[in-house]
């Protein structure tokens, strides 16, 4: 075997999250190479919802993994914990066990002014509602991001004006959302998400109030963007709208059951393939 294959194999085998700190800087050089090529990891991850008397067990043990530039479809009934795995994964909201690492961060720890300052930038959201501010125009609305990371006036105008008309509503700047389709304001949404050029996209049933036209123009922006390399994960209740994902992750009842890469189903921990 050639040095160098025998030297990546060996690489390969290293749990880099098991190192210790001395060896995370013997290692450097290839923890840096490993960490780049994954965006989210979770490690038996749990959320309980305490309400009164009532638990709910939202998420049981879960283990996920999407690498940097992947596009990953989320399905499951509702209630099955969808929204709270990318809240989770998007800084909203902490687990209440197993680890979570985000771009090699565990921050399954951090507070929440913690987790507001890494997701400043490099997270966008999209949500079914699309969660415009009404009173807010187009060009407000999407401006906020930049306001957030104290973007100077020049440039925000530049960048806001440039990405509506990558997503075809730099004619509609003025409008406030309620004067808008929902197509239209899906839209805005997007370019809200992506102003500040983030790493990741989360999209929370993003086509589910749209009719199939608007749906298919805002799966198109979602494809544009994770060519250009965006890393997205995409919760649908759509079959088409998730067949156009990289590999499909299907929950039920707070965990994972099966996922399914290249079109093919593997139930998880068992090799064999279940159906085509
Ligand atoms: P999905 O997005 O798949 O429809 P959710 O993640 O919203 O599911 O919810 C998963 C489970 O957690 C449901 O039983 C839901 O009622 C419960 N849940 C979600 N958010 C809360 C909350 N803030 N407080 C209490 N229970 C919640
Ligand atoms: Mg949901």
């Amino acid at each position: 075997m050639p040095y160098g294959q025998k030297k990546k194999e060996k690489y390969n085998s290293i749990d880099i999250y098991a190192l210790r700190a001395k060896e995370k800087t013997k290692f450097k050089h290839i923890f840096t190479q490993l960490k780049i090529k994954e965006m989210i990891r979770t490690v038996n991850l749990s959320k309980i919802f305490r309400a009164d008397e009532i638990e709910t067990t939202a998420l049981e043990n879960i283990n996920f993994e999407v690498k940097k530039g992947e596009f990953v479809a989320i399905m499951g009934p509702s209630g099955c914990g969808k929204s709270t795995l990318l809240n989770i994964i998007g800084l909203l909201d902490n687990p209440n066990g197993g680890e979570y690492y985000f771009d090699g961060l565990e921050i399954s720890k951090y507070s929440e002014r913690q987790r507001t300052e890494l997701r400043k930038g490099n997270i966008g959201f999209v949500f079914q509602n699309f969660n415009l501010i009404d009173e807010l125009s187009v060009f407000e609305n999407v401006e906020l991001p930049l306001l957030a990371l104290k973007v100077k006036s020049s440039e925000r105008r530049t960048r806001v004006k440039e990405i509506l008309e990558k997503m075809s509503i730099g004619h509609r700047q003025k409008h406030f959302p309620g004067q808008l389709s929902g197509g239209q304001q899906q839209r805005v949404a997007i370019a809200r998400a992506v102003i500040t050029n983030p790493g990741l996209i989360l999209a929370d049933e993003p086509t589910g109030n749209l009719d199939s036209a608007n749906g298919e123009q805002v799966i198109q922006l979602l494809e544009k963007l994770n060519e250009e390399k965006t890393t997205i994960v995409m919760v649908t209740h759509s079959q088409d709208h998730a067949d156009r994902a990289h590999r499909i992750v299907n929950l039920f009842d707070g965990h994972i059951i099966n996922e399914r890469i290249d079109r093919k189903v593997y139930t998880i921990g068992q090799p064999q393939l279940l159906s085509l």
